[in-house]
């Protein structure tokens, strides 16, 4: 799939997808300017926006764009929809729907946000601030047990091969933390090695797949806590709360 990286506000990416068609949809608009920048140089017209939640570094952009765009169709989860303002549509059952000739899933993944989505199609995952490179969002209306099941079970089912595209470029910071849990694994020195060295060249590191998100990402294998570096808790959720609340002050 064709992903356009857009960076907005400080650290913050929308993503733009287009069709054959030249229809297209963004992921998370935090602010407009970068999207209606992309639209124009490319020839493209919005007709969705996906919002992974209700916060205003994701959905910021939307006044301005709905103002281009009548038409503009903007999906989220029913229950951070109410605080995304003006029409929305609500994800139902098990959040498939179709969009640019794509079929899409919405998979709920609470722990952000109570309606936090992650939208996965073709090859790429739209995660918001549910999954990072190397980290996850912070508890701020759900729990480690709701957040924990998102990432290991509702995630789980995305396959090693799809391509992840996170809300915000944290991947050093999240490397670092990692790096300081796990700190003879190959897997995550090499992946801090890279991300250290894109960051200065002023590239991205999102879209990398899912398999490495696996062999580097601490709260992937909160099922082991030896792997967590955390002897001391159980595996599982709370392995992963102790993690949470370690990089919370990180
Ligand atoms: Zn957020």
């Amino acid at each position: 799939m064709d992903v356009e990286i857009l960076a907005c506000l400080e650290d913050n990416y929308a993503y733009l997808v287009r069709d054959e068609a030249g229809c297209a949809a963004v992921v998370d608009p935090g602010e407009a300017g970068p999207v209606l920048s992309a639209l124009a140089r490319r020839g493209l017209r919005l007709t969705h926006v996906f919002a992974t939640h209700h916060h205003g570094d994701h959905v910021g952009g939307l006044p301005a764009l709905r103002a281009h765009f009548p038409a503009l169709r903007v999906i989220a989860h029913p229950r951070d929809a109410a605080h995304i303002g003006g029409p929305v549509e609500a994800l139902a059952g098990d959040g498939r729907f179709e969009a640019l000739g794509l079929r899409w899933r919405g998979l709920h993944v609470p722990g952000h946000t109570l309606g936090a989505v992650a939208f996965w199609g073709g090859d790429a995952l739209f995660s918001g601030d549910t999954l990072f490179r190397a980290g996850c969002g912070r508890l701020f209306e759900g729990d480690a047990a709701m957040m924990h099941h998102a990432l290991n079970a509702t995630l789980g089912e995305v396959d090693d091969a799809t391509r992840l595209y996170p809300g915000h470029e944290y991947t050093v910071k999240n490397l670092r933390f990692a790096q300081g849990l796990l700190p003879d694994d190959v897997d995550v020195r090499e992946a801090l090695r890279e991300a250290e060295s894109w960051v200065a060249e002023g590239r991205p590191t999102v879209g990398r797949p899912m398999a490495l998100e696996r062999l580097t990402n601490p709260f992937l294998r909160s099922h082991d806590a030896r792997l967590c570096g955390l002897t001391e808790t159980e595996p599982g959720v709370a392995c992963f709360a102790a993690l949470r609340a370690r990089r919370d002050v990180f």
